[in-house]
């Protein structure tokens, strides 16, 4: 792309970005000036890289929407509230204007249902990325990966596996047959991050994690982190009725380590697990109990006959950081 053309795409961001009380000075000057309130702030940063994480031919609006959504689902997962944004995009060369001005729309549209300022960015030439920066609030504490304790439940969000069958649709790998599929393909093309459940995990949430690399990868984060280990009941985890009716046999293992759906993986102390699971289910997001966190530092999958099943491999096949 041209230097006129960045200095196009520029302009298309800041027409569109309203003044906030909490940003006195946003795009267009060699930095943004922030109002941020007492308290600790939350800092994410993520990388999205096509090819990698998106496919090549990924629509713009749908690219724009995913470098905001992966970084809000880590706000989520801290129990922070994202208030100002920076954008890093590398474009190629033979990027087309309709393409970034779709980009634009996606990550705008989401900016401003979740309360998100964008502050400035940066654009330079090469391989199609995006990279974002979220800054905010936290809601009553900071939730970490390192507080689950033994006997606490272990919780998710939404159903899992969904987006690892969305996948080769996406990819074109798989014909899209049926509302079933649709809705598969939705679920890897516009993952949903769950910002209602921000506030609540800081509230009662012992441990939080959002789950991108798949259950039993990010889980296993949580236990390495808080030096535990954790008991997950396979026929608990959460599935879709779209995933059961098109990959009943697969369904299970996708749910343990399938990436991309962004659910929240949380776990949470027996006095607290009702009144979290209660004020989820009323904010919209409901959570499943799938285990619990035990003293011995091992994740130990509980099959349907009450055997301990292998803990399944990473799918490593598009997805990679
Ligand atoms: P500089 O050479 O001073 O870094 P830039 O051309 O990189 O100037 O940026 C000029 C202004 O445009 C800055 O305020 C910057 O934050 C903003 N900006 C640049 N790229 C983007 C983008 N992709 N999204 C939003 N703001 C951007
Ligand atoms: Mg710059």
């Amino acid at each position: 792309m041209s230097r006129g053309e960045f200095d196009l795409i520029r302009d298309l961001f800041r027409r569109r970005v309203k003044a906030a009380a909490d940003l006195p000075v946003g795009i267009g000057d060699d930095g943004a000036v922030l109002r941020p309130p007492a308290g600790d702030l939350v800092w994410v940063i993520d990388t999205i890289n096509a090819g990698h994480h998106f496919p090549a031919d990924a629509a713009g609006a749908q690219v724009g929407r995913r470098a905001l959504t992966v970084n809000l689902s880590d706000m989520v997962a801290m129990g922070a509230e994202a208030r100002w944004a920076l954008l890093s995009l590398t474009l190629p060369d033979a990027m087309d204007e309709q393409w970034v001005t779709s980009f634009a729309g996606g990550f705008l549209a989401l900016a401003e249902e979740a309360g998100v300022s964008l502050a400035g960015g940066d654009m330079t030439a090469g391989s199609l990325a995006a990279t974002v920066t979220l800054l905010g609030p936290v809601h009553e504490r900071p939730v970490t990966r390192s507080g689950a304790r033994p006997g606490d439940a272990v919780l998710v969000s939404g159903t899992l596996g969904d987006a690892r069958a969305g996948l080769p649709l996406a990819l074109g790998e798989a014909p899209v047959a049926g509302a079933d599929d649709e809705w598969l393909l939705d679920r890897y093309r516009y993952p949903q991050a769950r910002l209602p459940l921000a506030p609540l995990l800081g509230a009662h949430a012992s441990a939080a994690i959002d789950v991108s690399d798949g259950l039993c990868a990010d889980l296993g984060h949580i236990l390495e982190e808080s030096g535990v280990g954790a008991e997950v009941v396979a026929a608990d985890l959460p599935l879709s009725s779209a995933l059961r009716a098109r990959h009943g046999s697969d369904a299970t293992d996708w749910a343990l380590a399938g990436g991309d759906d962004y659910e929240i993986l949380c776990t949470v102390s027996p006095a607290e697990r009702d009144a979290l699971m209660a004020v989820a289910k009323k904010a919209g997001v409901p959570f499943t109990e799938i285990g619990r966190i035990r003293e011995e530092g091992a994740l130990v999958i509980r099959g349907p006959d009450g055997r301990v099943l292998p803990a399944p491999e990473g799918f490593d096949h598009f997805h990679h950081d």
